[in-house]
Formats: structure tokens, sequence, C-alpha cells
């Protein structure tokens, strides 16, 4: 027994699969998981977690895990050793750099990999490339929110922390669903709606978990989240229920913001969002009643043409309430993805280095230009849009890839595959042969998170430690070491030994993380980056908000029409996620624990629509939209209502990926697709 114990191996990770950020101990032995056990020292977590952090692990000992680099040798793929496809990479990207110039290599990073990994994919495109064509799945989330926060407060993080939620007295959660993307999360505010008497009020266009919950519940029509928000401010505001001594104090512009609000009337919103006018009332006097309000929100804000004027709207009614600088209040964007915050601190971005400093501020550029011995375009580069349009235009030849399955991700999925078909050299570097690298000339297999050290930033700043739990599998080598390689085979001269060496040098450029290194992360230690440059800050703002004058700005932006669609397409197509899976699931569908629970993809049609269309649960119907079709079995389910269907957005499968019915429509700042606003008409092919 003694000896058994032995070999028993407990290392502390932090989960992979979504922004909470949990931490706890892998018992392992050998390459076998024997259990996963939370900690009270763990500091988002202490002793929770969800099924997905407890059980979904089995991914990394699939079958079908990458093992050795590929090669497509006369549209086939065979293996090669690390020597040929390092060489390979190297090449062709350098002489594709070479013969068509800075911008012919685009370099898509992920959220997925460490802020290390980040760090040194932007290094890459930045030092060996000469380009900012550098973006990270963002794009397709969050970059919405982070604008609105930039625009209003001047930083796009949680303004507190996750335990703070509990200390507000009202939550107001938007277009998202914590209780499947964010479980311990929304364990907290379960918790402190149910023994705190916390108020809840949930905007969303389907009856998820929390709305059941919560104290108030309403179903704004699609895209129009951005009118309400504004009419209830507008409404505090003529009662003269905003906080004038916290304007006066902290915010500039109040007076044109209110003269903007002008026409976001109770009748103005009621028509718009189908909102009654008396319960906007009823949302202002809750937000006027309670001592501190936060907003949490997710991609039903985000993913829309206004997915920025939205967020940016959340924050003004927390502005002109005096809802920030204190614990129990502010704005709470939901990262989806485990270090999609760390992504973009990282400077995978095509306007901003390391630590959100921006491209077009010399001294920042000045600092990076000396640390990286190269001339840095004050210009921003393309982001993930920009980079598929360059590519279909014929100016962009060549993409790095890492750990993103944009094929299945991105909007109008069709489109998507024909533009891939076009690059002349493509490198997809994952875990997983994904849909996207059925497109690649070389795939060069990467660790996941158990088999690398490094650290992830949850969605509340934290930055955290994840050690490594298993060696590496077969011939996989973790993102950092194969972006090394193929740097230094074009001369970049790096010597990284360990992913602490890249994040001393990622702090010594960025002042937002130089509180912090290995050591100090040691364990379950962690660090919040924020306000206060070099110490570890849980409330965002203390000092004031991050502009010069330190007094946020109330950002004015009119609502604008979402995309429209013929009359035949007369259904409304909303995703999201599942609790069990991840995104579009290419981990937890190899996970059995996982899938046992989850087999199978459905489309949620409401009572009243499955009534009008003949069709009932088990029904198969086909699904049409502008850009694509899909055939799927129906759920009739209340938590959907009217015209409006739900699809959840994990399945990798062509018949059931949604991706292939959304379109080109962007939202208008920061080109995330309006993957929220799509209409589709429905053929019934078999109604039971
Ligand atoms: Fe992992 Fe998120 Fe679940 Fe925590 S809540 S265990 S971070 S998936």
């Amino acid at each position: 027994a003694a000896m058994r114990e032995e070999r028993t191996k407990k290392t502390k990770t932090v989960c992979t699969f979504c922004g909470v950020g949990c931490s706890f101990e892998v018992w392992t032995k050998d390459r076998k998981i024997l259990k996963v056990q939370p900690s009270h020292d763990a500091p988002v977590n202490a002793i929770s977690t969800c099924v997905k952090g407890k059980f979904g692990w089995d991914f990394v000992n699939s079958k079908e895990r990458l093992t050795t680099p590929l090669i497509r040798k006369n549209g086939e793929f065979v293996e090669a050793s690390w020597d040929e496809a390092l060489d390979l990479v190297a090449s062709k990207l350098g002489s594709i750099k070479q013969e068509y110039g800075k911008g012919s290599v685009g370099f898509i990073s992920s959220s997925k990999i460490t802020n290390e990994e980040n760090y040194v994919i932007q290094k890459m495109a930045r030092q060996v490339f000469e380009t900012n064509d550098v973006d990270n799945c963002s794009r397709y989330c969050q970059a919405p929110a982070t604008d609105g926060l930039f625009r209003t407060v001047g930083m796009g993080g949680d303004a507190g922390t996750i335990k703070d939620i509990a200390k507000a007295g009202l939550v107001i959660i938007v277009g998202a669903n914590p209780a499947e993307g964010h479980p311990v999360l929304a364990t907290r505010v379960k918790r402190a709606h149910k023994l705190h008497g916390q108020k809840l009020i949930v905007s969303d266009l389907r009856k998820n978990e929390m709305a059941e919950r919560s104290d108030l519940f309403v179903r704004p029509k699609q895209g129009t989240d951005q009118v309400w928000l504004m009419a209830v401010t507008k409404y505090m505001i003529d009662q003269g229920w905003h906080d004038a001594d916290f304007i006066t104090e902290n915010v500039n512009f109040f007076e044109d913001y209110s003269k903007s609000l002008e026409k976001y009337t109770l009748e103005y919103a009621e028509k718009v969002t189908g909102i009654s006018q008396a319960t906007i009332i009823n949302i202002a006097e809750m937000v006027r009643d309670a001592d501190g309000t936060c907003i949490l929100w997710g991609m039903g804000v985000t993913q829309n043409t206004g997915g920025s004027d939205t967020s940016a709207a959340i924050s003004n009614l927390l502005l002109a309430t005096g809802n920030y600088r204190r614990p129990g209040a502010g704005a709470y964007p939901l990262r989806g993805h485990n270090n999609v915050q760390g992504a973009c601190d990282m400077g995978s971005l095509p306007g901003w280095l390391p630590g959100y400093q921006h491209i077009t501020d010399d001294a920042a550029r000045a600092k990076f230009e000396k640390a990286y011995g190269v001339t840095i375009d004050s210009k921003p580069g393309l982001d993930n849009i920009q980079m598929l349009k360059s590519i279909d235009e014929g100016k962009m030849k060549a993409m790095f890839l890492a750990g993103e399955d944009m094929a299945l991700v991105d909007s109008n999925a069709n489109h998507v595959h024909d533009v891939l078909s076009k690059l002349d050299f493509f490198v997809v570097q994952d875990i997983f042969l994904s849909r996207t690298a059925q497109y690649a000339d070389v795939v060069l297999p990467a660790a996941p998170s158990l088999e690398k050290d490094g650290t992830f930033t949850n969605t509340e700043r934290r930055v955290q430690r994840l050690y490594q739990v298993l060696p590496t599998l077969g011939d996989s080598k973790p993102d950092w070491w194969i972006v090394q390689e193929i740097a230094n085979r074009l001369g970049a001269g790096w010597n990284y030994s360990h992913p602490s060496d890249i994040y001393d040098e990622m702090a010594s450029l960025s002042p937002l993380f130089s509180g912090a290194n290995y050591d100090v992360l040691e364990g379950w230690n962690s660090f919040l980056w924020g306000s206060n440059e070099g110490v570890s800050t849980p409330l965002l703002y203390v000092d004031g908000f991050n502009f010069p004058d330190k007094k946020a700005r109330f950002a004015i932006a009119d609502w604008v029409l979402p995309a429209q669609f013929e009359d035949q397409y007369d259904l409304y197509i909303n995703n999201g996620r599942m609790l069990e899976h991840f995104h579009e699931g290419n981990m937890t569908n190899k996970s059995e624990g996982i899938q046992r629970k989850v087999p199978e993809i459905f489309v949620e049609v409401s009572p009243e629509l499955a009534d009008e269309r003949g069709i009932s649960t088990g029904s198969v119907i086909r699904l049409v939209s502008p850009y694509g079709a899909l055939k799927l079995p129906v759920l009739v389910t209340d938590r959907v209502s009217g015209n409006e269907l739900f699809l959840p957005m994990n399945s990798t499968k062509k018949d059931s990926a949604i991706n292939f019915l959304t379109g080109p429509a962007v939202d208008h700042r920061t080109h995330t697709p309006a993957y929220k606003q799509t209409k589709v008409r429905m053929e019934v092919i078999q109604s039971k």
C-alpha cells in the first residue's frame, strides 16, 4: 500500500475549461488521472468545481491526440520528425515574408494556451515577421466588452473579484448563462440570492437556470438590450435617482450623455424591446434601492452588431448610479475561455502590446522596439476577421494558428472554409486534428494544460500558476517550445528554458504585471493585475479611473438596428453553451465521462412554435439561413419562447455546428461576429 501511495502524484493545476479559473490538485499515477481534488487554499473556488473541472480530463489520453508532427504531401498528411516539420515551417513562412513583405503572414493565438505562450506568439509576429497582424479568439466573444470598458472606465477587466459579487445588493445578468457557462461563479450568486437576500434580474432570450431563479426575468427582442439599459439610465436621471456626487467627482461628459439619452423614453424602449414600461421602471427602482449593483454580461450582449455599444451602456448605467469603486458593484464581463483575459493581456491583439500598452503609444513602442531590436509599426494590424478578408483578396498568403478552431468557431463557416483553402501555406498547432487543421499544410502537435507549466489569467484578472501534471504525450510539445523553435530557425536567438523566463521578460516590459513572478505565484498564490501597478489589486479603480485625469467617461452611442433578413427567414436562432461542454467541444467531446451525459445536439423549439408547425420532441427539421443549412432533431421546451430557437454551440459536426447558419454581420467597432443575429426558415423533414 505504501508503494502504491508513493506512486500517486498530486499536482496543482488551473482548470482549462472556463474563465472562472478554479484551481485544484490532480492525483495521478503514471498517465492515469485518479481524481481531481479541490482545496480550501484555491483562491477562486475553494472546495467547489463543476462537472467539467471534475470529470472533463479524459481527452488528454484520447487516442485522437496528435502525437507527432504532420506534413501534407500529395494531399495526405504524413508523419514527420520535429526537425523536418519545423524546418519546413520556418523556411516557408520566412520565404513568404521575404517574397510578399510584411502583412503576408498572419498569426492567430489562443485563449486556451498560457500567458507565456501568448506572449511568445505575439513576439514572433512583431519581432520576426514585423507585423501587428496577430489576434486571438476574444475577437469572437469578448472584444466588445473590452471596448465598452476601455471607453468608459479605461480598463478591460472585471471591476472586482468573483467573491465580491456576493456583496452586491443587486446582480443583473444580461445575455449570459453563468449556471452553465461559469458554474462555480453562478453558485456564488445563487447562494447570495438564496441566503443573503441579494436581488437578481436576468435579461435573456432564453429562460435559463438563472432566469428561473431570478426576481425579475425580462426577454427583450433580439439585439435590443442597449435600449432598455439606456431607458433605465434615462429614467433614473429624470427621477433624480442618479448619484450626482459620484458623477461630479468621478465622471466626465455627464451633460452630453444625458442629452444623448433624450430619445430613450419608456415608450420608445417598450416599442423597440418589447419590455413593458412598468418593468423598465421596476428595474430602475431595483437599481435605486440596491446597496451595490453588479452587472454581469456575456455573449448575448457582445455577439451583436451593437455589442460594444451595449457594453458601454452597461458601464454608463453603473457610472451614473455610482456603482464602481467599491466591492459588490461594477462591471463584470464574463470571460469564456480559461485564458481569454490572458491572451488579451499578453498583447495577442492587433492594436495592443503586452500589458495594454497601445500600439500608437510612442514610448511603449520604443520600449518594445529596444527589447525586440526591430521597428514596430504604429498602425494596428489586422484582426481575425480582417485577416480572412486579406486572405480572400490574395494579400495574406500564410497563416500560423495555435489552438483555435476557426473553421468551426468563426461565423459563416462555409465562407471561412473557402477562404482557408486559399492559403499558400497554413500551420496549425493543436492537440487534436481540428476541423481547421484539415486545411493545414503542417500540423504541429501541442500539449494541453495538464502537460505543461505556465500561468492562466481568469475573468477577475487573477494570474495563477499551473504545474505540469503529466508528461507530454508521444512527441507533442508545449506551445511555447514550438514557437521558440520556429522563431530561432528564423534568427530570433531566443533562449527561454522555462515559461518563467518568458514571464520575467513580459513583466519587465509590462508594468501591469511587474508585481508578480513565479515565486510570488508559487503554489496556490495568485496575483490580480489592476490600477495599482506592481501590487495585487482585487478592486479596480480604487485610486481613480484609468484616464490621465483619473475620471471615467460616459460613452455616447446610439442604438442601431440589428442585422436585417428577408421575410422568408422568419425565426431567430440563438446559440449558447451547455454545462457539460466547452465551446466547440474539441476537448469535452473526447472526454467519455462527459459524452455519456450529453450524446446528442438538438435544437430547442418553443411549445407555441411546435404547435404551429406540427412538430414535437424528436421531430427532425431543416433550418436554412442565407449562409447554410442544418438538419437537426427537435427538443420542445419552454426555455425558449415564440419564434426564438436555441442551438447549443458545442458541436464539431458539420450537420449540427451553428456557424454553418451564421452570417457576415459584425459589431461595428470590434468586428466581433453578430452570431446572435441570425435568422432562419424551418422545413419539417419528419414530424415524428
Ligand atoms: Fe473549470 Fe469553470 Fe467548472 Fe471552475 S467553473 S471547474 S474553471 S469549468
